[in-house]
């Protein structure tokens, strides 16, 4: 059996950057925020979902227009709920079964939401990403060119990040202080090693 590992931490807190490290290592990753965006675009009965909850111009000859839907839901946390409880089901499903295709002595798994998703239970092995909430935001206006109070309200939609890194097996500081890499190598390690337990 494969073992399967999450890579989860907040916004802005470098788990795409660590995941794509582990990535170089031979270790193969699911992205699932780029899984549920392909997702909405190719499972007819999520289209068909959010068709239903959200109107006939959400999929403009077929494609879904992503600027309409965020337009929906943004600024609405009903509805924003709402869609995540369509897409958070088949993405969790998606990614299980990726999962047990994989060969490697582990795969990863990174997602912003595993706690708050209930999708944590998958998983053999938590590794939370920290980094300290004022380098998150600078890195997200940076990245996103949006302001601090669209950062902070993103924030606020996430359980608390010291209470998400205590949820986790192991933590990668990523404050730019610390070695990135060398964290990461160790880890790796580690996890082959468990893998062979
Ligand atoms: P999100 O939850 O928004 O997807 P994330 O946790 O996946 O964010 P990344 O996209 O990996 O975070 O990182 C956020 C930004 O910060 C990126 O532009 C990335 O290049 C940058 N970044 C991450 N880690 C570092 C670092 N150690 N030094 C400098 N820049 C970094």
């Amino acid at each position: 059996m494969v073992l399967t590992v999450g890579i989860t931490g907040g916004i802005g807190s470098g788990k795409s950057t660590v995941a794509k490290i582990f990535e170089v290592l031979g270790i193969p990753v699911y992205y699932a925020d780029d899984a549920a965006k392909e997702l909405m675009n190719t499972d007819e009965e999520l289209k068909k979902k959010i068709e239903e909850h959200f109107g006939k111009e959400t999929y403009p000859g077929g494609k879904l227009d992503r600027k309409y839907l965020g337009s929906q839901v943004f600024n609405d946390s009903f509805k924003l709920d709402l869609l995540n409880s369509l897409v958070h089901p088949v993405t969790i499903n998606h990614a299980a079964k990726w999962m047990q295709q994989q060969t490697t002595p582990y795969s990863i798994k990174e997602a912003a939401l595993f706690f708050e998703s209930g999708s944590a239970d998958k998983i053999d092995y938590m590794i939370g990403v920290y980094a300290p909430q004022h380098i998150r935001i600078k890195r997200v206006m940076d990245r996103d060119g949006v302001t601090r109070e669209e950062v902070l309200k993103r924030i606020d939609r996430q359980i608390n990040e010291e209470l998400k890194m205590k949820l986790c097996d192991f933590i990668i500081i990523n404050n730019e202080q610390q070695l990135v890499i060398p964290q990461v190598m160790e880890l790796h390690e580690k996890l082959l090693a468990l893998s062979k337990k």
